[in-house]
């Protein structure tokens, strides 16, 4: 919807496509639509773009108010005022069938058949599943509501299954609006047509079917049974095909779950692997420790550094075949490793430190000599957090460039709104 100042544009391919003049009447028009469409219809081997262009052109050709346009100001015109793509919105194969009743080419079978069906859309929900449950594997039990064709009147809306085109849009659904702004200026909008609900049909209230009061669809609560396989990674899909909401001449979409893997207060996974995060006490690391973990499937695993082994700070060590199960092999499995933290004690009283230089290798000698040592300046350390003082410095430092830029002529603020674009 806008206004618009009047541009020549192509205001003849229409005519050509049809392969009729511009001074052609409705009659001519018509004759030529349906003879190129049945030659062109894609269920008779047709070319769908070719089919597609031709129902454009009548589309607006046939309507004399878009003829109007079209031949005044051009396909730009129309295209701007539907909200783009030439005939926007319109479907061909609905422009074939009003044109030709629905059962073209469905040789005498059901309404619906010859008829294109559209394909609804699917529905897709988040499924959060636990680190417990992705390893076990699990299922889950959930309750939906969709719409379903109401059983009473399959999905017609009517009691005899019979229903009338739209008197207000002519069967189209929409409804298109055109205003003159001005000598120059035209608005055009298209809605969908509130008569009908877009639907392009009516029915009459007396045939009206009691079971949806024509709506043709019923609210319907379902439980889905989700099987949650052993394995199964964050953002995989799990999907019922068919089983998204039910619409007239609709092929149904799909219910589609997405895996939501929770996050686990003590594993980590990456892929088929698992990492544990384990604190152990200075001793524990040279003297050795044990642990029992307790496992995704509570089953518990003792793990113990080996006689005289040290465990260094910021090591791993991995253990086969207790990662994740693999997908749909569930009886091959990743690893599990486990990321050693060793906690220093803080201070130790100088009785403790001569225990503990005589049983550790001794410390290196000093190549001064006592007088050397006492030419050298004497220092003073403090404990310092390094990630503070990073962050301080380098806070400083945006805080620094930003003020320079302040006072730089032509605005240099506009520069950095700029680049947070
Ligand atoms: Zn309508
Ligand atoms: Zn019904």
């Amino acid at each position: 919807m806008f206004g618009r100042a009047p541009k020549k544009s192509d205001n003849t391919k229409y005519y050509e496509v049809l392969g009729v003049p511009k001074n052609a009447a409705q009659d001519d028009l018509k004759k030529a639509y349906r003879k190129a469409a049945i030659k062109n219809h894609p269920d008779k081997g047709g070319d769908p773009e070719k089919f597609k262009e031709l129902a454009q052109a009548y589309e607006v050709l046939s309507d004399p108010e878009k003829r109007e346009i079209y031949d005044q100001y051009g396909e730009d015109a129309l295209k701007e005022g539907m909200g783009g793509g030439g005939g926007g919105g319109v479907d061909p194969f609905d422009i074939f069938s009003s044109f030709f009743g629905p059962s073209f080419g469905g040789g005498g079978g059901g309404s619906s058949r010859g008829r294109r069906q559209r394909r609804g859309e699917d529905v897709v929900h988040p499924l959060k599943a636990s680190l417990e449950d992705l390893y076990n594997g699990t299922s889950k039990k959930l309750s939906l509501s969709r719409s379903v064709l109401c059983s009473k009147c399959k999905g017609k809306g009517s009691k005899s299954g019979a229903s009338m085109r739209c008197p207000g849009c002519q069967g189209s659904g929409m409804k298109v609006t055109i205003r003159q702004l001005g000598p120059s200026m035209i608005q055009q909008m298209q809605q969908a047509c509130n008569d009908c609900k877009g639907t392009g049909e009516s029915i009459n209230d007396k045939d009206r079917c009691p079971g949806c009061k024509g709506e043709k669809v019923l609210q319907e609560k379902k439980v889905l049974e989700v099987h949650v396989e052993k394995g199964m990674q964050h953002n995989q899909k799990i999907t019922f095909p068919g089983e998204a909401d039910e619409a007239p001449d609709t092929v149904t979409g799909d219910i589609v779950f997405v895996v939501q893997q929770k996050e686990h207060p003590k594993f980590k996974r990456k892929g088929d692997d698992l990492f544990y995060e384990h604190t152990i006490s200075l001793t524990e690391a040279l003297c050795g420790f044990q642990l029992v973990l307790t496992h995704l499937d509570n089953r518990q695993l003792l793990i113990k550094s080996n006689p005289g082994e040290i465990v260094k700070p910021d090591s791993f060590k991995a253990i086969s075949d207790e990662g994740m199960p693999m997908y749909q092999r569930p009886f091959m499995k990743g690893k599990l490793y486990i990321h050693f933290t060793v906690e220093f004690p803080d201070s130790l009283a100088p009785d403790q430190c001569k225990a503990l230089e005589a049983v550790l290798p001794p410390k290196p000698a000093s190549k001064l000599t006592d007088m050397e040592l006492d030419e050298c300046e004497e220092t003073t350390m403090h404990d310092v957090n390094m990630e503070e003082e990073m962050r301080r410095k380098a806070h400083a430092a945006a805080q620094e460039a930003y003020d320079e830029d302040d006072e730089m002529p032509g605005g240099g603020a506009q520069r950095v709104q700029c680049a947070q674009q």
